[in-house]
């Protein structure tokens, strides 16, 4: 036991539906990466499991092949066959799972947002779980990562929803089965319920992967210590929408975001005129998790709703399409999103909930200062400027509590207030927030810990 809290080497295997850069659809992919990385730095032997989807990106994974013997898993009471692809994704060791089914679970040009999804993961759970042991794997930790991988640890009476016995309730699985649940940030571990063996521990951001220093997708590279780069990179995306320049000390206010409610997308609306009013530009990169809807009378209530924003924001796209002022990209593009947190001065996060939040960290790092609502994750990393309660050196950024038109607008005004009237105090800021460390290196440390306190746990249940 006290090898194992002084730091042994831990065998972790990440089973997930998403990973940075190859297979991305938000932040899970990038905590995925970023924690991985971060544990094989400290010596740990860390491998990660995830569906080989069609629509990924395969140019990103080196030493790509399949193994020779397939992965036989059951579903729905047959045996099937998996084809097992191995191959590296930024240093990582990484296994594809090719399921031999006939719905072709994962040739569907898309992550989510299938009416199926629900069998897709439960498919791969499985399979994952066969594949660790036909390959003879031990590791001391499976960490599994959301919904998608909640089944690894299937079986009905434990799976049952508390309250629909005839339901499967995976979330409620998996904090049945596991020895351990954590969650991104301690703020949302408090909001969503306080249990001795509920954890929240901060996410960080993968700081070579979001580093303006090197990051290849921007105009010119830059530092804390020397930031006239941004201004050219605000330039350089003014360009590349067809925004005005007219007006270098104009602030540019930005929003990368998936489109769904859970993103206060009223308020992210609302910001775009309220910008404007304000004199500013405003620029927003935003994603639908559903990207291709097929006219469904069977589909999902939130599939629906996601296509009611997709499509009011599709018309007000529209509406500025040639606008001096502002843009709306509805899509997911990664280079443009670095390009965009190079080039704005401002981030808005108007989240109603949000477990961690990497968007503000990530602005953070290229100088973009977050106007956040202070929840969950958010409430963890960003501090406003104007709150006495806060030792100086933590302040960051601009903040609000109630998620309407009235809070937002107070948190953006002094905000455009304070860049327009106090330019040296702004760049401060800027360089301040950019030293801020936001890496896996606390946090990483934090789950090692928790590793080894569940292996010690687990070890010492099975002795009695
Ligand atoms: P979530 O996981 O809920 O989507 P996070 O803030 O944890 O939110 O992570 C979002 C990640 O996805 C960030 O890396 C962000 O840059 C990226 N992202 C979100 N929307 C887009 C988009 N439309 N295009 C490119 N990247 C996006």
């Amino acid at each position: 036991l006290t090898s194992l809290t002084a730091g042994a080497r831990l065998h972790v295997i990440h089973i997930a539906a998403e990973m940075a850069p190859v297979a991305k659809v938000g932040g899970l992919g990038d905590v995925v990466t970023g924690l991985s990385k971060a544990l094989q730095k400290k010596g740990h032997l860390v491998e990660i499991v995830l569906p080989k989807y069609d629509c990924m990106q395969y140019d990103l994974i080196r030493d790509f092949k399949a193994l020779d013997v397939p992965v036989e898993s059951y579903f729905d009471g047959q045996l099937f066959k998996n084809k097992i692809w191995i191959g590296t994704v930024e240093g990582l060791p990484v296994y594809f799972i090719e399921p031999h089914h006939p719905s072709k679970f994962f040739w569907r040009g898309q992550y989510y947002g299938e009416r199926d999804d629900f069998k897709r993961f439960s498919f791969f759970s499985r399979a994952a779980l066969e594949l660790l042991l036909q390959a003879g794997k031990k590791p001391d930790i499976i960490h599994c990562h959301d919904w998608q991988t909640a089944f690894v640890l299937n079986r009905p009476d434990r799976m049952q929803d508390n309250s629909a016995n005839d339901r499967v309730n995976p979330v409620k699985g998996a904090i049945v089965f596991s020895n351990i649940v954590t969650t991104v940030s301690p703020s949302y571990a408090q909001e969503v319920r306080t249990a001795e063996k509920f954890v929240g521990i901060l996410n960080g951001i993968d700081t070579d992967a979001w580093n303006p220093a090197t990051d290849p997708f921007l105009k010119v590279q830059y530092n804390s210590n020397d930031i006239e780069g941004k201004a050219e990179n605000k330039e350089a995306l003014r360009r590349h929408l067809g925004l005005s320049s007219a007006n270098t000390r104009q602030p540019l206010v930005a929003c990368i975001t998936r489109l769904v409610p859970q993103k206060g997308v009223h308020l992210i609306r609302h910001a775009i005129y309220r910008t404007l009013e304000l004199g500013g530009q405003f620029v927003l990169l935003g994603s639908s998790p559903v990207p291709q809807i097929q006219e469904s009378s069977a589909f999902s209530i939130s599939g629906e709703i996601s296509l009611f924003f997709q499509r009011e924001f599709e018309d007000i796209s529209n509406q500025f399409k040639t606008h001096e002022h502002a843009r709306l990209l509805l899509k997911y593009d990664e280079s443009l999103a670095h390009l965009i947190y190079a080039a704005s001065d401002m981030l808005i996060i108007p989240s109603i909930f949000e477990p961690c939040g990497l968007t503000q960290m990530i602005a953070m790092r290229y100088g973009s200062i977050p106007i956040a609502r202070k929840t969950g994750g958010l409430n963890d990393s960003v501090f406003d400027v104007d709150d006495d309660t806060i030792p100086v050196q933590y302040r960051n950024g601009f903040t609000f509590l109630t998620a309407d038109e009235q809070g937002f607008n107070n948190a953006l005004e002094r905000a455009v207030y304070r860049y327009n009237n106090d330019v040296d105090g702004w760049k401060q800021l800027v360089q301040k927030d950019m030293s801020i460390d936001f890496s896996w290196d606390t946090s990483a440390s934090l789950y090692e810990e928790l590793y080894a306190k569940s292996v010690a746990r687990a070890r010492g249940a099975n002795r009695t």
